[in-house]
């Protein structure tokens, strides 16, 4: 069955339209180990070459300064190197580290950018491993995880590697991608776009004819409830963690790859997918995850003490329970 769909729309459209004429251009491309997709308004005669190029070289930078994948990036080599040795962050390093460490602070320790040691250990990260690590690896990766750990010197622009700390920046630097690319076409005078990255959404602008840019909120595998969510995603991002993403099985049993820092474990509660709308894509990555981590009512206490927008999706025997953020409900129409 199937039902009309909810809708989620911010307080005002307000943009000017695009220039007559003008026709939505769609690019793809690959990064971060997942694809990426732009959708925007410009002249049928628009030059593609260099906007692909100019998209492109933006989602390099992020996987060239913080993936835990390309063994050369400045986050792979920070987390090689000796311990006491200084390291100076490139400009966008230093941001999404600032952002993370401050969503760590908030969600007390939920979400950890120094979880890298963890996920390793879990098998989720580059290191070829699989399956549930034992005792001593996962004590050890517990003893060097620890975002209180990060030493970071905001005038000098310089992080300290203690020795062993392992930066793991995934639940975050999909969303700053697709800040950053949206920031590069808005600069190249685009203003009228939609940018994907794995997933995680920012819209800005209309589409010709001056309709908004309608998506539709993630759903986990198997809802097939038949409710769809709308949101015009207008000056806004949304980003999903879900435990439907990755994770593997043992014994019986589902790891997914959120790891709750807090004890060193993948999360074992019910919840399946967290959606969190916001103006940064980079915050609402990076909530999601959080989110996701702390479970439903920790999780949906938080949203609503911080004003965050989420729609939290709980796993119940066959179905979902929703569970939605104060913020959330402000939105549907
Ligand atoms: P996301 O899909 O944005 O929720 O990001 C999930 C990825 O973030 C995982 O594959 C790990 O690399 C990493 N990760 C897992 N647990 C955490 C955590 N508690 N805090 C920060 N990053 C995490
Ligand atoms: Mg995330």
């Amino acid at each position: 069955m199937s039902l009309p769909p909810r809708v989620l729309v911010p307080a005002a459209i307000d943009a000017t339209p695009p220039a007559l004429g003008g026709r939505i251009h769609e690019f793809v491309g690959e990064t971060m180990g997942t694809t990426w997709r732009v959708h925007l308004v410009a002249a049928p005669t628009l030059r593609r070459v260099p906007v692909r190029l100019a998209i492109q070289s933006v989602l390099d930078a992020v996987v060239a300064q913080m993936s835990t994948w390309d063994p050369g990036s400045d986050l792979a080599r920070f987390n090689r190197a000796a311990a006491g040795s200084w390291h100076a962050l490139p400009e966008h390093f230093h941001a999404v580290l600032a952002c993370a460490r401050e969503v760590a602070e908030q969600s007390g320790g939920a979400f950890d950018p120094t979880a890298g040691a963890l996920v390793d250990a879990w098998g989720f990260g580059p290191a070829p491993r699989q399956g549930v690590p034992d005792a001593a690896t996962l004590s050890h990766a517990r003893r060097t995880a620890g975002w209180r750990h990060l030493d970071i010197d905001p005038e000098r622009r310089v992080l300290r590697q203690p020795g062993g700390l392992a930066l793991d920046l995934s639940a975050i630097a999909k969303g700053f991608g697709v800040d950053l690319v949206a920031r590069r076409l808005q600069a190249l005078g685009i203003v009228h776009h939609l940018v994907e990255v794995g997933g995680e959404l920012r819209g800005a602008g209309v589409k010709p004819g001056g309709r908004p840019w309608w998506v539709q909120l993630e759903q986990p595998d198997g809802d097939d409830s038949g409710e769809r969510t709308l949101l015009a995603l207008h000056g806004l991002s949304v980003a999903t963690s879900g435990d439907y993403r990755r994770w593997f099985e043992h014994d019986g049993a589902r790891y997914s790859h959120t790891i709750d820092p807090r004890d060193g474990r993948p999360i074992r509660h019910g919840l399946a997918a967290v959606t969190v709308i916001h103006a940064d894509c980079m915050r609402a990555d990076a909530w999601s995850t959080a989110l996701t981590v702390l479970g439903p009512d920790a999780g949906a206490a938080l949203a609503d003490r911080l004003g965050l927008a989420a729609r939290l999706l709980v796993r119940d025997g066959e179905g979902f329970v929703e569970r939605r953020s104060a913020a959330f409900d402000a939105l549907l129409e």
